[in-house]
């Protein structure tokens, strides 16, 4: 059976079982006829039956459900008087080497009994699957031609749940989607494996599955126009491959010429000798790298390359790149990932409703899944890509929308605040508030007093003083006797918070428990924190750790809360009921960022740094000046201040040369640099206690200078430190310098960050010119989010950003719109219980089940 028949089979058979309510494609089954036509043109199908189809469908819209079926039928009996084989009830062919179904196949269920037309027997297309080709879905591209390809041989979309929703949309499509990547041909077991490490192990985690990027063979440029400098890709015929020696037989360079009809364009690679075993002449090839010249000759050296299915050469499309493991090919993937798309994303049901679709001006989502991974231009690929995103904004803003609504919903004990005490309180500082201080301060106050928990995230850039904050807050919670845990990443500040906290709360009981407490002291905290002596913890993850009950836990403060796990987070506000909670962060969050990912918080911003701070001067030095760098910090020394000399962390694997790198120095600094001055050395293979005292010995100036790695960087105090050596600072990020630099500037005295990068070229890095530009964390964290998307600007730990696959976070305009939207649709129908919001509540549960439904 042609494919284009057995397709129209599937497609009437789907409508069948949805009752022939027009929705077996999204739009309609006039849509169809969008891919159908040409299709069936290039099977060469009877013109006569493609204009009978065509006719159908286009007026298949305006009749009755029994209109519709008769119509279908009446169709399918004229498809029969051309291609009776098509049409007969059984359609079994020799397929040989098809292995049994494998078990777990999803099996067609019973559908539901369509409205009968009168005196009619069942519609032969309406056979049983099992029975039936495979569909042969003809790729627009990628497809490698002839039979051999890999084609979804069931189930057919109908398959699945299939009743029809009241609001109209049917929620068959989502179930069939659940389908195990066994039922497609050519997928055995072990190829299912292969993509189940990719992340696909359903048909809808393929459709899921995007493009890492699309190579453009619609912009293809020909040699004769290319330019010297240009980043291209090129694709010509292999003309000739050689391997000559050079330097004297040390080295050998690979050079390969290769034509397109217009040029030669002459490629080389140095040391690769492999690569000429993997052209011959005649091969085409897509290569892509930087056009130098030499000799008065475009080359282009080292390009990346890539063997050229012939099909692109004629096809002038955009080509998805798929990301990979071994043991699969991009052009096998490919060829799954067109029959997979070709074939499902026109039966996708939206699940946004038409009213939103439609208000925001977005694609439908099976057009948008379709030409995301195939597009048709680069135009409709932004459309589609917009699309998705805004799927991806609008589920986050639902859920985060729901979590607050529940955390809202819940009481929590109220206290009361009266103005004299904490006036009193406020008065005995050893300073006076900032005005940002002051409203954050104001606000936890009436969010205690509310009723319900609070759900605040204090941000405040680094020296902006929230300790105070949560201190006070701590006090009123206090007040009536309750309890406060506050919990830090570190144990060096767990120790400076409860040096704090303890002067702060001159007369409350505050312990600290860090991993180090002795055992005995442990067990004598745990008994107090259970018989509600100790009112107020300060610790690191021993707090939720160790086996701690509170007898009267009210008051969960976090600092550094991007440093936490979410699970983290929620282990310590478990250990009360309902909790008020108070989240710190020095991350300054940009505004987009903070709406989307924070909106279940309330937000006080402190905006406003200590009166008495001088802003950090930052220059960015060249290797060579190093000396300069040295002679500041000298006379800081002079003045009786101290100083940091820090040392990135380069990766992962190179932690130990790293280790060594920064004792090396310690040991050169100390005896050549700066022999007269005594220098602390401090790194992330000391134990905590050693670390600790270190930061104790340097805040006690018992050093002079203080050489580390980025260890020191979380909300160490010192403020008697005025200036800050950053070695190989292009190795960090704006954030990371950004943090770093908020070691020193604590005080009243003027301070200076200085910048060395590790090579001279480097001194012109954008994020070293930001630094010394500015001061403002705010903008230091939009122009990081811009340059590193916000993943590593989150760091690994933040939930929720790993289901983003299409959006960015810096895409403020894409953001307000999905985020208005889903307010909108909160107010209404804030769980999703109407019946034209059936489908969207099923898409927000997979989205949200993937991912941990707590964001904050
Ligand atoms: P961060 O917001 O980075 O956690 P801290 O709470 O550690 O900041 O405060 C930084 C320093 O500023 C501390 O030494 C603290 O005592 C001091 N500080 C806090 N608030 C004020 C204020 N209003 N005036 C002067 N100094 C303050
Ligand atoms: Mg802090």
């Amino acid at each position: 059976m042609l494919p284009s028949l057995e397709k129209l089979r599937k497609f009437f058979r789907l409508e069948h079982e949805n009752g022939y309510n027009n929705t077996a494609i999204i739009g309609g089954l006039v849509k169809i006829l969008d891919f159908w036509e040409s299709e069936a043109r290039a099977e060469s199908v009877e013109e006569a039956v493609v204009q009978a189809v065509t006719q159908r469908l286009k007026g298949y819209e305006a009749l009755t459900p029994s209109g519709r079926a008769d119509s279908l039928k009446g169709l399918w009996k004229r498809l029969g008087e051309t291609y009776p084989e098509a049409t007969q009830k059984t359609q079994v062919q020799p397929r040989p080497q098809q292995r049994p179904r494998p078990s777990q196949e999803p099996r067609p269920q019973q559908p539901p009994p369509a409205p009968k037309a009168e005196g009619d027997e069942m519609p032969k297309w309406l056979e049983p699957e099992t029975k039936s080709a495979p569909p042969q879905a003809s790729p627009p591209v990628g497809g490698t031609g002839g039979g051999s390809k890999p084609a979804p041989r069931a189930p057919a979309p109908p398959q699945g749940r299939s009743e029809t929703a009241p609001g109209g949309k049917t929620s068959a499509t989502p179930a069939a989607l659940g389908a195990q990547l066994t039922v497609l041909q050519g997928v055995g077991p072990r190829h299912a494996q292969t993509l189940g490490q990719l992340g696909m192990s359903t048909l809808g985690d393929m459709l899921y599955y995007f493009p890492r990027r699309y190579e453009d063979y619609s912009q293809l440029k020909p040699i004769k126009n290319l330019w010297v400098n240009e980043i291209v890709t090129v694709i010509g015929a292999v003309q000739s491959v050689s391997t000559r020696p050079i330097r004297g037989g040390k080295a050998q360079i690979v050079e390969v010429v290769i034509t397109d009809g217009t040029g030669a364009l002459r490629l080389s690679w140095f040391n690769q000798p492999w690569i000429a075993n993997r052209m011959k002449a005649g091969d085409n090839v897509a290569v892509s790298g930087k056009l130098d010249q030499y000799l008065g000759r475009l080359v282009m050296n080292n390009p990346d390359v890539e063997p050229v299915e012939a099909e692109h050469l004629h096809t002038n499309r955009i080509v998805p790149i798929y990301p990979l493991t071994q043991r699969i090919t991009q052009k096998w993937l490919r060829g799954l990932m067109n029959q997979v798309v070709t074939y499902w994303a026109p039966a996708l049901v939206d699940h946004l409703p038409d009213s939103i679709r439609t208000s925001a001006g977005l694609l439908p989502l099976g057009r948008a899944i379709g030409q995301a991974h195939f597009p048709d231009s680069q135009d409709e690929l932004k459309r589609a890509r917009a699309r998705l995103a805004f799927d991806e904004i609008f589920f986050l803003q639902m859920g985060v929308l729901g979590q607050k609504r529940d955390w809202q919903s819940a009481t929590a004990r109220r206290f009361e605040t009266p103005d004299e005490w904490l006036g009193a309180r406020v008065a005995g500082l050893p300073f006076t508030l900032t005005g940002a201080q002051t409203r954050a301060i104001d606000e936890i106050r009436r969010d205690l007093n509310a009723g319900r928990p609070m759900n605040r995230l204090l941000q405040g850039d680094v020296g902006s003083g929230k300790t105070v904050v949560a201190a006070l807050a701590a006090a009123m919670i206090n007040q009536s006797g309750a309890q406060a845990a506050i919990m830090a990443p570190t144990s060096i500040l767990a120790e400076q918070h409860y040096r704090n906290f303890t002067s702060l709360l001159d007369g409350t009981n505050v312990r600290l428990l860090v991993g180090d407490t002795p055992e005995s002291e442990k067990a004598e905290i745990r008994e107090g924190l259970a018989n509600g002596s100790i009112k107020v913890i300060v610790g690191t993850h021993a707090l939720i750790e160790d086996p701690v009950t509170f007898s009267d836990l009210q008051l969960a403060v976090i600092d550094e809360q991007h440093r936490f796990g979410v699970e983290q987070r929620a282990a310590l506000r478990n250990k009360g009921t309902t909790p008020h909670l108070l989240v710190m962060t020095a991350t300054p969050i940009p505004r987009s960022l903070a709406l989307t990912l924070y909106g279940d918080l309330d937000l006080s911003v402190m905006d406003e740094m200590p009166a008495g701070r001088q802003p950090i001067e930052t220059f960015v030095l060249r290797p060579q000046e190093r000396e300069r760098a040295y002679s500041m910090i000298r006379s800081q020394i002079k003045d009786g201040r101290q100083a940091f000399i820090i040392y990135p962390l380069i990766e992962e694997s190179e932690k130990m040369d790293n280790l060594k790198a920064a004792t090396e120095e310690h040991e050169k600094l100390s005896k050549e640099v700066f022999p007269e001055y005594k220098l602390g050395l401090l790194h992330g293979r000391m134990k905590p206690n050693e670390k600790d005292q270190v930061m104790a010995d340097f805040r006690d100036k018992k050093y002079d200078m203080l050489v580390s790695t980025t260890v020191v960087e979380v909300g160490v105090d010192v403020s008697n430190a005025t200036v800050m050596l950053v070695e190989g600072a292009n190795h960090f990020g704006l954030a990371q310098l950004h943090q770093l630099r908020g070691r020193v500037g604590r005080g009243a005295a003027q301070s200076y960050c200085l910048l060395v990068p590790d090579h001279e070229d480097a001194v012109e890095n954008e994020r070293l010119q930001a630094m010394a530009e500015t001061n403002d964390g705010f903008i230091l964290a939009d122009r990081d989010l811009q340059q590193r998307g916000p993943g590593e600007f989150l760091g690994t730990r933040q939930a929720g950003f790993s289901t983003l696959k299409m959006a960015s976070i810096t895409d403020i305009p894409l953001i307000e719109k999905a985020r208005n939207q889903a307010q909108a649709l909160f107010e209404k129908d804030p769980n999703l219980e109407l019946p034209e919001h059936k489908l969207l509540a099923e898409a927000l549960g997979r989205f949200w089940g993937k991912s941990s439904g707590d964001v904050s």
